[in-house]
């Protein structure tokens, strides 16, 4: 029997709830954590979507078959023979389960160091800051709580026309569990999980076809990156369709025919499966009992502030369960932040400066506005963009694709937006998000030293460029 009163209580240990209840105990409080997270081997595994079917095994399936088709299609150009290449499924997937589970073992570890009480099993808010907490046998007890912290996350959305059956239908998680390569493979959205599962089973020889409602490609992303994107990815391989419309599908011993309709009509493509990757919804099953003021806005998700108090008592939510980006950063920024809140302690997150990255080759990262929104607002801005084809570090990596752009404010020379498509993206965009974090103008990161060769001297030569100032670019 577990003590039942504490100062805060968190239901979901995902990258939003965890984060929340370590820092609640660090901020000396009493603290406990219920999770109803269970793995595929039905064992309870904290870390939410993010750790054990999305960001962690969706990287591991990304890095082993990059290596793959770098070794297939790159390393000639080094000199290096890679004859016989042949690779494994199972021990990719067998090294993405030792993962996961190793990472989910380390959040029992951080739980116990920080003095958080772990609870396995579901989580639901009564009326009254109660919580009624029930286990794997089905045993339930009422908790008390001074705080709650909702952090139940997202869910996969299904088509209707074609539910999910885990066989040939699947979600994204299905996708990061296929045992065997599919001959051929659709995926339904082009949007992050699209593009980088798509990749992941293209790069170890699947004919991928994307069926992309929308007619424009990454809608959110900086166009002139889109662009470049998309190029890369037609070169993979990837048979990207722009606004089709998917009717429904059936299936016979061919596989499953898709019907959908784009600009030239009626067609059908033929695959043996299907992922569907359209978006994520706000998770709130058997969350919140009667009377406990929590409201859900039109869409599902549970209705904040910008502190992410809901507005009953002292129950908050963060994460994929409310408003904003659905990223595990930005959930655990909201996590961290509402620790310290509920201790008394002046903090907030910068919603401005919430990093975004595609985990594709070349990798796609930005933050802050697209030249398109800068564009809309009216203000008058400038833009330095550097090819990654300048830079000795790239070309030394054989990796000269993409740019880095900064975009800029002509008044005060405020950094507004940075979009990059090149090597290592996902951590150059680091240097943006700290630099839009402090307000810096292109002049500080003019002003600031880059090792050399990095790729990191491409923001440099960027923010020189915004101001016609580059070295090693010429200025137009
Ligand atoms: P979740 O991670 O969904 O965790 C919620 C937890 O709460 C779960 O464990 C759930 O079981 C538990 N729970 C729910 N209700 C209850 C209840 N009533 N009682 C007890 N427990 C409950 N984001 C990135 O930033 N980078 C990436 O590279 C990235 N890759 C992704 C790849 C894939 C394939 C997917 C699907 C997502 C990816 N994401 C990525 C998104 C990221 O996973 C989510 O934004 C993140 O997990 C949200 O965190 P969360 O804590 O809000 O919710
Ligand atoms: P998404 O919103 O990124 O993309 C969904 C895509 O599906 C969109 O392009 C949309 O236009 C399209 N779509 C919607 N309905 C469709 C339909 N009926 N037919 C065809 N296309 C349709 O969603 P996602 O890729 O499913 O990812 C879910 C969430 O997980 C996202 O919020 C994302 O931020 C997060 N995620 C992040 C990362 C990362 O940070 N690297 C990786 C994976 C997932």
């Amino acid at each position: 029997m577990t003590d039942t009163a504490f100062d805060v209580i968190v239901i979901g240990a995902g990258p939003a709830g965890y984060p929340c209840a370590i820092r609640a105990a660090q901020n000396k409080l009493k603290v406990a954590c219920i999770d109803e997270w269970k793995n595929l081997d039905g064992k309870y595994a904290f870390g939410g979507t993010c750790l054990n079917a999305g960001c962690i095994p969706s990287k591991a399936l990304l890095e082993s078959s990059e290596l793959y088709h770098r070794a297939n299609v790159e390393f000639a150009v080094h000199g290096i023979q890679a004859t016989g290449l042949a690779f494994d499924v199972a021990t990719m997937q067998k090294r993405k389960a030792g993962i996961v589970k190793a990472s989910a073992q380390g959040i029992a570890g951080l739980f116990k160091a920080a003095g958080v009480t772990a609870l396995q099993g579901h989580g639901k808010l009564l009326a009254g800051n109660r919580v009624e907490h029930t286990a794997a046998d089905g045993k339930t007890q009422v908790l008390t709580a001074r705080h709650v912290v909702l952090a139940s996350g997202s869910a996969p959305m299904e088509l209707q026309s074609m539910p999910f059956d885990g066989k040939a239908i699947v979600d994204s998680w299905g996708a990061l569990e296929f045992d065997a390569v599919p001959k051929r493979l659709c995926v339904i959205g082009a949007g992050v999980i699209g593009l980088e599962l798509g990749s992941v089973w293209r790069r170890l020889g699947a004919e991928v076809v994307v069926l992309e409602a929308l007619e424009q490609f990454l809608f959110m992303a900086d166009q002139q990156v889109a662009k470049e994107a998309l190029k890369h990815f037609k070169k993979l391989g990837l048979d990207i369709r722009l606004g089709a419309k998917v009717g429904g599908a059936s299936q016979d011993r061919d596989g499953v025919t898709l019907r959908y309709t784009d600009a030239s009509g009626d067609k059908t493509v033929t695959v043996d499966k299907v992922v569907v990757a359209i978006g994520r919804r706000p998770y709130t099953g058997d969350l919140l009992g009667e009377g406990t003021g929590v409201e859900l806005d039109e869409r599902g998700f549970i209705k904040v502030d910008h502190e992410c108090r809901t507005g009953a008592g002292n129950v908050w939510a963060v994460g994929d369960v409310v408003r904003g980006p659905m990223l595990a950063h930005k959930g655990k920024e909201e996590g961290v932040m509402v620790g310290d809140l509920i201790a008394g302690l002046v903090t907030e997150v910068n919603y401005d400066a919430v990093p975004s990255v595609v985990y594709t080759a070349p990798e796609i990262a930005w933050v802050g506005q697209t030249e398109e929104q800068v564009k809309a607002s009216g203000r008058a801005y400038k833009v330095g963009s550097f090819p990654f084809m300048a830079s000795g570090r790239a070309r030394a990596m054989e990796a000269p694709a993409g740019f880095a752009k900064i975009i800029a404010a002509v008044d005060d020379d405020e950094i507004l937006g940075v979009h990059i498509i090149g090597p290592m993206a996902g951590e150059l965009i680091a240097e943006a998000v700290l630099a839009m974090e402090y307000s810096a103008s292109t002049e500080d990161l003019q002003r600031t030293m880059h090792a050399h060769p990095t790729l990191s001297e491409a923001l440099h030569e960027a923010a020189l460029l915004a101001d016609k100032r580059a070295i090693d670019f010429p200025n137009k």
